[in-house]
């Protein structure tokens, strides 16, 4: 089955939000295979995060993403890349639709509440940034 890195970022973390957004996976009936929560330094940031290194908005993306803690997951499903991404909605939360995530729980474009990984390519990568096999409960 299909998996995919979810972060739950400090901005969610710190509104206690965790436990909302949580939910909304698994009523979706994505399955859990893998939890923690980490507090992210800039290294981490910096290998999460390595093609946004040298954009305009990179100092803030890596202050806000080490700036308290997160919860890392690891979802589980049919096609769950492409429906994590729709079911987050749009960077932005004034673009993100109606019952999104985002829309519920973003407060702007760069304090948006979640990341999910947007192809097989970096889920691959960035579920083993986060997480070694042992951690990952996929049977
Ligand atoms: P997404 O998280 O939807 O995949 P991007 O990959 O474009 O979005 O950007 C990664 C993260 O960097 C965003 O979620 C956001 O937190 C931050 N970010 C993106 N663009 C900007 C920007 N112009 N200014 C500040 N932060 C940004
Ligand atoms: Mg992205």
């Amino acid at each position: 089955m299909e998996k995919t890195l979810v972060l739950i970022k400090p901005d969610a973390f710190a509104a206690h939000h965790v436990g909302d957004i949580i939910k909304i996976y698994e009523e979706k009936g994505f399955r859990i295979a893998a939890m923690k929560m980490l507090k992210m330094d800039r290294r981490l940031a910096s290998i999460h995060y390595a093609e946004h290194i040298g954009r305009p908005y990179y100092e803030d993306l890596s202050g806000f993403m080490t700036s308290g803690p997160i919860v890392a997951m690891v979802l589980m499903g049919d096609d769950v890349i492409h429906r994590v991404r729709e079911l987050h909605g749009k960077t932005n939360p004034a673009d993100a639709a109606e019952g999104t995530i985002r829309k519920l729980y973003a407060t702007s474009g760069r304090r948006n509440a979640v990341h999910a990984s947007d192809s097989p390519e970096s889920a691959e990568r960035e579920i083993h940034i986060f997480f070694n096999e042992t951690e990952i409960y996929d049977e």
